[in-house]
């Protein structure tokens, strides 16, 4: 299996290198033939190939077997036509990965910040929605009318519904059997009013799953008071993008939130948050979030070309990680003493002693 990888920005070179070392580690005990590539995106392409991203760098992706993304300073990338392009908004498009991917789930040694245990994920749709970067073919979809007044557009389809809600059902039928559709049809009729129809009309083909839908801003009410109740979280672009900031830092901290974002031909792991300047170069960032993304990665890899390995391999990342998180071998995020680059050490160890 042949990954592109690229630091990012921020944070990114410290847990990106992180995620490297166990990469390698789990390569050679399950025998993964991993050829990890080294690219570069962000801030460091802007300064020496003029943009955060270039079209070799698609085309390199293009004939890989999967990216790890690391996070982007996105905020800083304000003109495309100054080749500052958000890298993040590009794979997603140019890939097509509609699927955005975001477990959240309590780790026993961790202190969690509700009362109860849980285990959810946040389906995300990744490709349209109030995404003025990704939701026309050129251009954005933010225009000023005037000086003072502006018109943000929001896209949301029948063929995007319908894949992120059969995604939904699939994750669901292996896990706890139960969708949420987190939606605001009662503001937004037509858009909502359609993702909850087509949701609803795909469960029609999956009769033992419980299906249910909340209105966005009660469900930020009751993942927080019982975030124990839900399975399998589908919706739009933006509600889940927030979401699913809260139901990782509910578990502990947005330093375990992995992602996979995932599409019909390519997947790309990244974790959650952002590039953290706040903590960057300091060597304390969470590297877990890199390293759960790549664990899915994986784990995609080798459901695609049935490589058994590749599953196997995934859950001794998922199972280290939660070794370090019982015995506090974690950063200050989650009430560790270790750094970055410790941690990655210690995953290695046990990984490999396992
Ligand atoms: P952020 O997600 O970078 O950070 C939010 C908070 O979480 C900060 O306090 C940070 O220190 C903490 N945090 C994040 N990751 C952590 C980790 N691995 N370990 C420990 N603590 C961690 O959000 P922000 O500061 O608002 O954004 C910074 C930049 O990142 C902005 O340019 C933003 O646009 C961009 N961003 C990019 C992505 C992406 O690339 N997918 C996602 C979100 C934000």
């Amino acid at each position: 299996m042949k990954i592109i990888v690229i630091p990012g920005d921020g944070i990114g070179p410290e847990t990106m290198a992180a995620c490297d070392e166990v990469l390698s580690a789990v390569s050679q005990k399950f025998q993964l033939g991993l050829e990890l590539e080294h690219a570069i995106a962000g801030h460091e392409s802007l300064k020496s190939l003029g943009a955060t991203v270039t079209t070799e760098l698609l085309e390199k992706v293009k004939n890989s077997d999967g990216l790890m993304l690391g996070p982007m300073a996105t905020y800083d990338f304000k003109d495309e036509s100054k080749g500052e392009i958000n890298p993040s908004m590009f794979f997603r498009k140019k890939l097509d990965l509609f699927a955005n991917i975001r477990p959240a789930k309590t780790y026993p040694g961790i202190a969690k910040r509700t009362a109860s245990d849980f285990d959810l994920i946040v389906l995300r749709e990744n490709t349209e929605g109030f995404y003025a970067d990704r939701n026309v073919e050129s251009g954005g979809s933010e225009m000023l009318i005037t000086p003072d007044v502006v018109i943000s557009l929001r896209r949301i389809t029948r063929q995007c519904c319908e894949r992120i809600a059969k995604s939904a059902f699939e994750l669901a039928k292996n896990r706890k059997k139960h969708v949420t559709i987190v939606h605001k049809a009662n503001v937004l009729k037509i858009g909502d009013g359609m993702f909850i129809d087509i949701c609803r009309e795909t469960a029609k083909a999956y009769p033992d799953i419980k299906v249910d839908d909340l209105i966005v801003d009660a469900m930020m009410a009751h993942a927080v008071r019982a975030p124990e109740k839900f399975d399998v979280i589908v919706t739009t672009n933006m509600f889940g993008d927030i979401l699913s900031d809260l139901t990782a830092e509910l578990s502990g901290s947005l330093g375990l939130a992995g992602t996979l974002n995932a599409g019909a031909h390519y997947a790309m792991g990244q974790a959650a948050h952002g590039s953290a300047p706040d903590i960057a170069g300091q060597n304390i960032a969470n590297p877990l979030s890199q390293i759960i993304s790549a664990a899915m990665l994986l784990e995609w890899h080798g459901q695609r070309k049935g490589l058994a390995q590749f599953k196997l391999a995934a859950q001794a990342i998922e199972e280290t990680a939660v070794h370090l998180m019982q015995t506090a071998q974690v950063t200050p995020d989650v009430g560790g003493h270790l750094k970055t680059d410790s941690t990655a050490l210690a995953f290695v160890k046990h990984l490999l002693s396992r």
